[in-house]
């Protein structure tokens, strides 16, 4: 750049003064024929022309030229061998308008020829002349100076944009190196929302990894549990060391493991499918919430009944904006959750009713409650508070998790409020679908309406 830059300042220079410097050639040609005018010694008369030889114009060339364009005088050249100067253009310019310039190139690059011709009184046409350096040689002139710049600059340049490039990248480099370390890189300030990106980014990438490596972990201790007790109580049988009477019971028990490794799978299936599954990829469409809660409760009644929990709903019929399957797992899960971790006689609570411009889904119940310091962690995969509890009730330790993973596909926000002893209760704010005619007609109807959908014990 700053080689560019030298070279076509200096080329503008030289042309801007190059201007000046012809004008000033022609403006000097000017005078002198105008004094050769006036002095009344540049005439064709053959007399006069000694006068103007002696005029001391040796530093320029005087020619006259006559009406036919014949020279008849020059003051430098032979006019024996010259050619009709009629045509030249400071000639015909001055016989048309008075007077005349022209710059032509000379016989070599090095120099031009300057002319200016007025046209005198008897019709003859005077012209002065003087030859001077073109403008490529003062061009070339300047060369020199401009490959000694160019290089002074070069060298200049080289150091610096060495060291502005050493200085740009060293926060990238330290970076690539200390990434793990929390300590602040030395960065400047248009640097710093890249590299707070990068660790943040690079955070969550070592995060997911530990998860993952957990989760592998996990799966694999989860599944071992139940297979190992089916191929125990198998080999048992093989082995012809159960009575016939209670072969029943051992079958009970391999068939209760086989189904609990059954639900593990496919939550776990679930899971990954949710982790992989492309935001965008989601069909989301009107879902129904209240009639689909009303579904879920009626389905689970006989399950609440075994547990000995009254399970009942209550809300106005609104729509949201979900994916109806995912929904649909949500309340199922959050339902099965409030009756299995309930107490005899407890009761399980599924409330829909819009708040504002969003939905809320609340599942509150009576049962055994979640301690403070494990609220928190209920969401992590297979985290479980009563871990006997949850696998004599089939639970997967996978269902909040699931739930949470849904939740954030809706943008819906999540919140656990619970009380050991006394109950938990989950709310679930969803976004609400826009009305149409129809289900806004049904919303204003509806308005109120308590169900209650009673367990038949
Ligand atoms: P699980 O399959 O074991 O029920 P979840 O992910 O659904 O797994 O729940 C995780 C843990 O959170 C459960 O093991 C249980 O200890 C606790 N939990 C979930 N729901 C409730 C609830 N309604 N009341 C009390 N504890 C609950």
């Amino acid at each position: 750049m700053a080689l560019t830059t030298i070279f076509l300042t200096t080329a503008l220079v030289t042309a801007v003064f190059y201007d000046f410097f012809r004008q000033e050639i022609l403006n000097e040609l000017r005078v002198c024929a105008e004094v050769l005018e006036h002095a009344g010694i540049a005439s064709a008369a053959a007399g006069t022309r000694e006068e103007m030889g002696r005029a001391g114009l040796e530093q320029f060339r005087v020619s006259l030229i006559d009406g036919q364009g014949t020279v008849v005088y020059d003051n430098d050249v032979d006019i024996g061998g010259m050619e009709n100067h009629g045509n030249r253009p400071e000639v015909s310019d001055a016989r048309s308008r008075g007077s005349g310039q022209s710059v032509r190139r000379s016989d070599t690059l090095e120099r031009s020829a300057f002319y200016y011709a007025v046209l005198l009184e008897d019709g003859t046409v005077l012209r002065v002349a003087k030859e001077a350096s073109s403008i490529w040689s003062i061009f070339r002139s300047a060369f020199p100076v401009i490959l000694l710049m160019g290089g002074a600059v070069f060298l200049v340049c080289m150091l610096l944009s060495g060291r502005a490039t050493k200085m740009l990248v060293a926060p990238v480099e330290y970076l690539a190196d200390h990434l793990d370390e929390c300590g602040e890189a030395p960065v400047y300030g248009e640097m710093k929302p890249f590299v707070d990106q990068i660790r943040r980014q690079h955070e969550d990438i070592v995060k997911n990894a530990r998860l993952r490596q957990e989760f592998t972990a996990n799966v694999s201790h989860e599944l071992k549990t139940p297979l190992a007790a089916i191929s125990g109580y198998a080999e048992l049988i093989e082995h012809r060391m159960v009575s016939g009477e209670e072969i029943p019971r051992f079958a009970g028990e391999i068939h209760r493991n086989a189904s609990r490794l059954l639900a593990m799978i496919n939550d776990i299936i679930r899971l990954s499918e949710l982790d992989t599954m492309e935001a965008d990829a989601m069909v989301f469409t009107q879902v129904p919430l209240y009639e689909m809660a009303e579904a879920c409760v009626e389905m689970l009644r006989v399950s609440a009944g075994n547990h000995q929990v009254t399970l009942s709903m209550k809300g106005i019929p609104c729509s949201i904006l979900g994916n109806r399957e995912m929904v649909e797992e949500i309340v199922y899960n959050l339902c099965d959750n409030g009756i299995r971790y309930n107490v005899p006689g407890g009761k399980v609570l599924v409330t829909v009713e819009p708040e504002g411009e969003r939905v809320c889904l609340v599942v509150e119940d009576t049962g055994i409650g979640i301690p403070k310091e494990y609220q928190e962690r209920v969401f992590e995969r297979f985290y479980r508070v009563d871990k006997s509890r949850s696998k004599a009730t089939g639970g997967t330790g996978l269902g909040l998790a699931i739930v949470k993973h849904m939740a954030a596909q809706h943008h819906a926000e999540l919140l656990l409020q619970s009380e050991p002893g006394r109950g938990t209760r989950i709310t679930i704010l969803f976004e609400r679908a826009e009305i149409s005619d129809g289900d806004s007609g049904k919303e204003t109807s509806g308005s109120g309406k308590d169900t209650e959908v009673e367990n038949s014990e």
